[in-house]
């Protein structure tokens, strides 16, 4: 049987958030390891651009994430390759984490999972993925070039995508919900600068595929409560995230089930710390998630510190 493999800190996931823990727990000379299921990066290696992560005027989301993970690796973060199954407290205050690599010990667990796209929940979206329906615009979105774009959403992420979306066609529509969208300003600004077309207050009742491949979608008008149908070749969908917070109690969710944390960014478990997509902020940005993963290992090293303090 694999021996088990000690550490200082353990962080559960690799996107810019647990990336910038272990920069910082790394260089704070704490043995620490990096637990990914694939490649490092998270949700940032799916943005075409970013434009607002400071210092750095435009970077792909690509080169961002990859920019992230030399440097913590340059201080000594190990990343494994491995699913943690499950995240267990022993009596002395260990944590013991169950991983298709084998078990992995440490004083600090840092979740790290982030978030997973919301699907739309409509009649035809299921049937029709990858097969007109996306949830990623700069892995599909090329083939869309040239044809008849619809994105759903009203936040960053609908807006921002759409504009990447109008770089490969002049023929891109945002549909929301509601008669306002959630996005910051600057950016649904740009978004209309672009040309990208707009349906408010209009929701969408299915999405109809033809030959197997989407054909057009049918919209609730809300002001009028009148249905319409139109041709549309790709359906890219941003409704929102649902936190991955499978492997934590729901003693430390909220009702959201986003992970409650102090300004430590420790739960109420000692020792289990939480940074980035997944726990209860109200600001979800790529800066914020590398600064709750600084601020996590800052007082989890603290908090290792206090604990051989008690003959740990
Ligand atoms: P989000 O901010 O949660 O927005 C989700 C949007 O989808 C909302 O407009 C919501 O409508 C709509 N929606 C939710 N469920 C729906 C449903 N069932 N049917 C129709 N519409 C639905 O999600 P996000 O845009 O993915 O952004 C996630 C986080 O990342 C945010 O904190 C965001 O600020 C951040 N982000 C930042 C940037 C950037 O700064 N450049 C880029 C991307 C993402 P309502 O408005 O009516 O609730």
């Amino acid at each position: 049987m694999a021996e088990s493999r000690n550490y200082d800190i353990i962080i559960v996931g690799g996107g810019p958030a647990g990336l910038a823990c272990g920069q910082y727990s790394a260089r704070a000379g704490r043995k620490t390891v990096i637990l990914e299921e694939m490649a490092p990066g998270g949700q940032c290696m799916i943005i075409d651009e970013i434009e607002n992560y400071p210092g750095l005027e435009k970077i792909s989301g690509f080169e961002l994430a990859s920019k992230f993970e030399q440097q913590a690796t340059g201080f000594g973060c190990e990343i494994a390759y491995a699913t943690v199954n499950a995240i267990n407290r022993l009596d002395d205050g260990t944590f013991s984490l169950d991983t298709s690599d084998g078990t992995f010990l440490a004083p600090v667990v840092v979740i790290a999972t982030g978030a997973k796209h919301r699907n739309l929940e409509v009649p035809g979206e299921k049937e029709l993925i990858g097969h007109g329906v996306s949830y990623c615009a700069t892995c599909d979105g090329p083939f869309f070039r040239n044809k008849k774009i619809l994105v759903c959403g009203g936040g960053d992420s609908a807006c921002q995508e759409s504009m990447y979306l109008r770089k490969l066609s002049d023929d891109v529509t945002v549909t929301h919900r509601r008669d306002r969208f959630r996005a910051q300003a600057s950016i649904v600004k740009a978004m209309t600068d672009a040309g990208i077309k707009t349906k408010m207050n209009t929701t969408v009742q299915s999405i109809n595929g033809e030959n197997g491949k989407v054909k057009s979608v049918t919209f609730l008008y809300k002001d009028t409560g009148e249905t319409y149908t139109e041709d549309f070749d790709g359906v890219f969908i941003f409704v929102g995230n649902i936190p991955q917070t499978s492997l934590v109690p729901d003693s430390v969710k909220d009702e959201g089930g986003f992970i409650k944390t102090d300004a430590r960014m420790m739960t109420s478990i000692p020792g289990l710390y939480a940074v980035g997509d997944v726990r209860d902020t109200v600001f979800r940005q790529i800066v914020t998630a590398a600064a709750d993963g600084a601020i996590a290992a800052h007082y989890a090293s603290e908090y290792i510190d206090e604990r051989m303090g008690q003959a740990y």
